[in-house]
């Protein structure tokens, strides 16, 4: 062995090892143990004040920092939470004993976003013998509804299998602990407790112009901490900006000729992608209809493997919201082109096997390579991938620590929205699921090894086969080993994190609003069956690397502040006499800056987003308009400053204003008043009164243009 491949095997395994301290705080390696031991048994007095929704007592005495031993970027190890366990703390969901019945009765504190319900205890491992002495009994498996699951169910069902727990496949009458859909939260419309694996909005979230929104945001006010997305404009509304910024490009440097890549907003597996080289080769309607779409910087210089392009992906888990919980799969999928890459010109702009990298389309090409091994063909684990760029002497470390900082940089670029949608559908204090999902992060690789975000999937393909050309033309399904070794380790594990018996205790309140761990498996409760099982495959990011990442939740406190004008739950929508409430609770007007002007301010802001967001079916001001209200008071307030320092001096006052009791009071005043409401005075006020200030804001808009 060379000391090369000795570095490399020292390389895999500390990436290897990057990972085993979620799997250790996470897996119960006992069999079958009774939880309600005397010694085990939660205190209920000691945890229940009210009717279960009160989590204070518990979230004192469960708590401890989730802070990074390091400051160095990804290189900090987190203080594990077995070094930290305290094996007599009570475990912090709350119970509450039926006299008579031998039942348990379990609360849940606000988790995830919302609140659960009481409902009968899972957990309930003891059952009584005549003269009252305790016999354990055996754990209910965990019950999986399967029933929406499409395309995931091979693989679900082996991860449920595997984990010895109950699959439904027809659904159930009773509830289920999980619900598994195949494509969003809404394919179940009647579920009102349990865990679903979607989280509401995602679909809209993840769509390629909602995305690339999202990123610009964060890349107005973090822009080196957000360069990992190429440079994109939203067509139709950019059309403008993109011909005139590409023709300048061109004038002041007559050698550059950049490539654009065209995809259509929403469009999936290539369908509809098209690279070009000027502006004028855009096609910008369908029928008479803008082609709603996003046109990208092309990274022509991506990194190659056998002369050829590819792509990861890979997958990552939301495992909570509130508090936020990200988990990356150690293991991911790599996909390769089928003809060797070249970089784009005009004779080779149509070669889709040379530029794109998806499996759809490659699996076409006659060159497409189906292996069963792990390191050859067209589709290979992403492992496989680093292990030959670490003989290369490539620092795979880095590569590996780079693509955590791009994914936890995404996921809070997208967070914001998310819980504008969760709050809709999932309203606190009223029964409902709880949310986790699996995401697909489609990543190249440049020349550089520089990761670079193509997309996320909100769904992540999780078939276990693939298409075969069995004889000329005739295609089938037939098993793939890479697909099945990933997937269902993906799937599988996500559930045993997923799994509500050993589900960690979640309180808010620590000063960065982080969870607060206490193991279940150290509060002696249910175990899982991971004694058979292999460690994680997932390995949690976030909180863990709360400190690198903390200070970009920037946009997060906005949309608090957004939440909280809403006024009425179910909402997505500010309407004006709210965003006025906002104004003068945050004391934003004054001889400068009239309630007229805000009244305008509104109108404007609202009325161009309402343009740019067409089939947005709810009037009012959403959270994109929003969040552009706010840096535009931002700028105005505070002219001396940067954007970033601006948008957090603003935030600050409107915090300052705001004290922790005012928001329900927001949201009475709020409920007072609906939109269009004949009170609302901006209506009494002619638009063009009010020429300066709409002079100021187009300014504005331009000052800010992609
Ligand atoms: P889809 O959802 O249709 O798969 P993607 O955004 O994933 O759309 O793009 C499809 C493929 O195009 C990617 O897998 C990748 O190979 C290529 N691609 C996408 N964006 C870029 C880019 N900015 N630069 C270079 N290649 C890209």
């Amino acid at each position: 062995m060379t000391d090369r491949d000795g570095n490399v095997k020292v390389q895999l395994g500390q990436m290897k090892s990057l990972g085993e301290d979620a799997g250790k705080e996470e897996t119960d390696p006992e069999e079958e143990m009774p939880a309600s031991s005397p010694s085990a048994s939660p205190d209920p007095s000691s945890c229940i004040t009210s009717t279960g929704t009160d989590a204070s007592v518990c979230k004192q005495r469960g708590e401890k920092s989730s802070k990074d031993s390091s400051g160095k970027p990804l290189q900090g190890v987190a203080v594990p939470a077995y070094a930290v366990k305290n094996f007599n703390s009570p475990v912090c969901e709350q119970t509450l004993h039926i006299k008579g019945t031998g039942k348990i009765l379990q609360g849940k504190s606000q988790s995830n976003g919302n609140y659960l319900g009481l409902h009968e205890s899972r957990n309930t491992q003891e059952t009584r013998c005549e003269d009252g002495c305790k016999l354990p009994r055996k754990r209910r498996p965990v019950t999986v509804d399967t029933s929406k699951a499409k395309t995931s169910l091979e693989a679900l069902k082996i991860s449920i299998k595997e984990l010895k727990w109950k699959e439904f496949p027809l659904g159930r009458r009773a509830a289920c602990d999980i619900y598994w859909h195949g494509v969003s939260f809404h394919d179940n419309e009647n579920i009102v407790s349990g865990q679903v694996n979607k989280f509401p909005g995602m679909v809209e979230m993840l769509r390629k112009i909602n995305l690339s929104r999202a990123v610009r945001t964060m890349q107005d006010l973090f822009p080196e901490e957000y360069d990992f997305y190429p440079r994109s404009w939203i067509l139709p509304e950019e059309y403008q900006q993109f011909s005139a910024q590409i023709r300048m490009a061109k004038e002041s440097d007559t050698s550059v000729s950049p490539t654009f890549i065209v995809k259509p907003d929403g469009g999936s597996q290539g369908d509809g992608i098209y690279l070009i080289r000027d502006p004028s080769d855009l096609k910008l309607m369908v029928g008479s209809q803008p082609k709603q779409a996003v046109v990208q910087e092309y990274i022509n210089k991506p990194l190659l493997i056998d002369k050829l392009k590819f792509d990861i992906r890979l997958y990552v888990l939301i495992k909570s919201l509130e508090p936020l919980e990200i988990y990356i799969a150690k293991e991911g999928l790599t996909r390769f082109c089928t003809e060797p890459y070249q970089e784009p010109c005009q004779k080779n702009l149509t070669h889709v096997f040379m530029h794109l990298t998806n499996y759809s389309l490659n699996v076409h090409s006659g060159n497409f390579v189906h292996s069963d091994s792990q390191s050859t063909g067209s589709k290979r684990t992403l492992s496989s991938v680093l292990y030959r760029l670490a003989v290369k002497g490539v620092d795979i470390k880095r590569v590996w620590s780079d693509i955590i900082a791009l994914v936890i940089k995404s996921v809070i670029a997208v967070v914001p929205e998310l819980k504008v949608y969760y709050q809709a559908d999932i309203p606190p204090g009223k029964p409902g699921p709880t949310c986790f999902q699996i995401l697909g992060f489609d990543i190249l690789l440049m020349k550089n090894l520089k990761p670079v975000l193509l997309e996320v999937n909100s769904n992540p393909s999780m078939r276990i086969e693939h298409e075969q050309e069995v004889a000329p033309g005739v295609f089938q399904y037939v098993p793939s080993p890479v697909d099945e070794q990933v997937k269902v380790g993906v799937i599988r594990d996500t559930l045993r994190l997923m799994d509500p018996c050993n589900k960690k205790s979640t309180a808010s309140g620590s000063s960065q609003g982080e969870e607060i761990q206490v193991d279940g498996e150290q509060q002696g409760r249910c175990p899982d069956n991971s004694g058979n099982l292999p460690p994680l495959c997932l390995k949690q990011v976030y909180p863990k690397y709360t400190k690198q990442f903390n200070h970009l939740r920037l946009v997060e406190r906005i949309a608090a502040l957004f939440i909280r004008f809403l006024g009425v739950k179910g909402n997505m929508r500010l309407g004006p006499t709210a965003f006025r409430t906002f104004i003068r609770t945050c004391k934003l007007s004054n001889s400068n800056f009239t309630m007229a002007s805000v009244d305008i301010l509104y109108i404007d802001i609202t009325r161009r987003w309402s343009c740019a967001l067409p089939d947005s079916r709810e009037a009012g001001m959403g959270l994109q308009a929003f969040l552009e209200a706010f840096f535009y008071l931002a700028a105005r307030r505070f002219k001396s400053l940067m954007l970033r320092e601006q948008v957090v001096s603003l935030l600050e006052l409107c915090e300052a204003h705001l004290g922790p009791q005012s928001g329900s009071e927001d949201r009475r005043q709020c409920l007072n008043h609906s939109f269009m409401s004949p009170s609302y005075p901006s209506f009494a006020v002619p638009l063009d009164h009010h020429s300066e200030h709409m002079f100021s804001l187009d300014a504005y808009y331009q000052s800010r243009s992609p």
